[in-house]
């Protein structure tokens, strides 16, 4: 069947969405064009309807949280967006659990009601469980593997539990890049502390990123070669503001992109891609991009 073809059953359509969806609004980035639409299923039940809606008429889609590490491509895509950004459910047991939509801040306001700690260095990190876990987003030594018991996966048309264990986690790599496996929401292993200690570690970790940048960006784009940080290379080169178009390379933290305003994912990519030239052709070593490209 012709994807273009594919049109939205009445099940799609009674979940909120946009048709077209503009994706340069969502992505913190700021760039992208038109994508066919997007959808922001309130419960689980409707995020699985409409994966195996999708999938059923092989219609592309994309899982994605806050979009905060991806770049999306300009003009106009076929692809499907879908939003797990209203799957917000906290649950305190034994372990705490979260579904995939609840944002760090989110996750950690629960954790100070409840005196769990363990996650606070995702405070300030503008990330959802479901992108956190796939990505094993870190800040200040740790990452989500340290605090991971499992995670709620729809994967081969079943939900199942995955033991960390089988999260395949290394640095800022996980199973789910390679096995297409959907996060419905995450365990957490906390410990039992008081409300108000949990609060002024997530304050002391929101003070150490004071110093990030603050223009439209995905973060860090590129991975940290071992033993050096890439913004040391970025800036050896000499690259640090770096400007094509209407992306630049940040002037205080040279692992950022920034969009100046009226920057277009071609613009990004021409900076990313220049970086990586100067960086490989005077210090040999091939950096590596975090970011996830749709
Ligand atoms: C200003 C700024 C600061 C940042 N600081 C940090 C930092 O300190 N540490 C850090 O690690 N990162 C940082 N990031 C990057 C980013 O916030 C993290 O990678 C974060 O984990 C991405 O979460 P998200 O919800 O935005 O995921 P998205 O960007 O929406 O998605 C990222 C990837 O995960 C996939 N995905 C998302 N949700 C699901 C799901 N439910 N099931 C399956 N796949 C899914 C998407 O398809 C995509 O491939 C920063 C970004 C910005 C803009």
């Amino acid at each position: 069947m012709d994807e273009r073809a594919y049109v939205f059953t009445k099940d799609c359509l009674s979940t909120e969405h946009e048709i077209p969806f503009h994706v340069a609004a969502r992505a913190s980035i700021g760039v992208g064009g038109y994508a066919k639409a997007a959808f922001y299923p309130e419960n689980l039940s409707k995020l699985i309807l409409l994966i195996d809606e999708f999938k059923k008429h092989h219609q592309p889609f994309h899982v994605v949280g806050n979009m905060t590490n991806i770049l999306p491509p300009d003009g106009r895509s076929e692809a499907v967006y879908l939003f797990t950004t209203k799957l917000k459910s906290v649950g305190m047991g034994r372990t705490v659990f979260a579904q995939a939509g609840v944002t760090s801040e989110e996750l950690l306001d629960a954790c100070v009601r409840h005196g769990k700690s363990g996650a606070e260095f995702l405070a300030g990190v503008p990330c959802t469980v479901g992108g956190a876990v796939y990505m094993n987003a870190g800040a200040g030594g740790k990452h989500i593997d340290d605090i991971l018991e499992s995670a709620l996966v729809y994967h081969d048309g079943q939900i199942r539990v995955l033991k960390k264990e089988d999260c395949a986690y290394a640095y800022k790599e996980s199973a789910f890049m390679r096995n297409g496996a959907i996060i419905l929401g995450a365990s957490f292993l906390l410990e039992d502390t008081d409300g108000e200690s949990v609060e002024a570690r997530r304050q002391a970790y929101l003070e150490t990123r004071k110093r990030l940048p603050t223009g439209k960006s995905m973060g860090c784009v590129f991975k940290n070669p071992k033993d050096i940080s890439a913004g040391k290379l970025i800036e050896g080169v000499g690259l640090k503001g770096f400007k094509f178009g209407g992306a630049y390379v940040s002037t205080e933290h040279a692992n950022f992109v920034i969009n100046g305003g009226n920057a277009t994912a071609k613009d990004v990519r021409a900076v990313i891609n220049v970086v990586k030239n100067a960086v490989l052709s005077q210090y040999g070593v091939i950096l590596e991009e975090e970011i996830r490209y749709f």
